[in-house]
């Protein structure tokens, strides 16, 4: 667990998903709840500065301070025990969409779709606060992709690979967005073939 959160932190900065101080990790196994630390080179992430808590957010072992988005996390895991991964990063064109009032359409490309589904859109709140774990998690009800208000981009799923892939093909899609809407030529999929992808995943669950 520590090793593929460190791995998975080094890959996010890596693919330029993530800043130095920005982003983090965590995964959930059994009542343990594995996370990255606050204020450490998050692209030089060791598996000896993972820490554990269990899910009450009591510390079993940190050693350094804990990510100041653990109330996000644990709040996330306790509305959605389906989800045992969570990556949340400020990717610059995921994020700017964030930022705006223009919206991140994920029905540009079928990988979008069938990856990302509906997106979800949380409101502003103070990093680090328990009112921003709330708004989080009230959203991740119906959405494994979450845009931060003014923040960043949180990604959820069963495994780190799934939560890390919606993160990563976020960004792509805004993007894409990004692109199709400057050259004036984007050109979503149709309903029908919505509705086709979404039975793709609904079998695959
Ligand atoms: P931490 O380094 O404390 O995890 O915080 C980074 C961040 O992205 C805050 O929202
Ligand atoms: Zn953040």
């Amino acid at each position: 667990m520590k090793k593929d959160i460190a791995y998975y932190m080094r890959r996010l900065y890596r693919q330029k998903l993530t800043t130095t101080s920005g982003g983090n990790i965590s995964t959930k196994k059994g009542n343990s709840i594995f996370i990255t630390p606050s204020g450490i080179d998050k692209g030089e992430m060791q598996i000896e500065q993972i820490a554990e808590i269990n899910q009450e957010g009591d510390i079993i072992k940190s050693p350094y301070q804990l990510s100041t988005e653990t109330p996000m996390h644990l709040s996330i895991y306790k509305s959605r025990p389906d989800v045992c991964a969570i990556v949340h990063a400020h990717p610059p064109y995921a994020t700017a969409f964030a930022s705006s009032s223009k919206k991140l359409d994920s029905n540009l490309t079928s990988e979008g779709r069938l990856i990302l589904g509906e997106i979800a859109f949380a409101k502003y709140a103070l990093m680090g606060t328990q009112e921003l774990a709330n708004i989080v998690a009230k959203s991740s009800e119906h959405s494994n992709v979450i845009l931060m208000e003014n923040h960043g981009i949180i990604a959820l799923g069963r495994n780190l690979l799934e939560a890390f892939d919606r993160l990563e093909v976020i960004e792509f899609t805004a993007k894409m967005n990004y692109i199709t809407a400057t050259l004036n030529i984007g050109k979503p999929l149709k309903q029908e073939q919505i509705n086709e992808i979404d039975k793709m995943n609904s079998s695959s669950k």
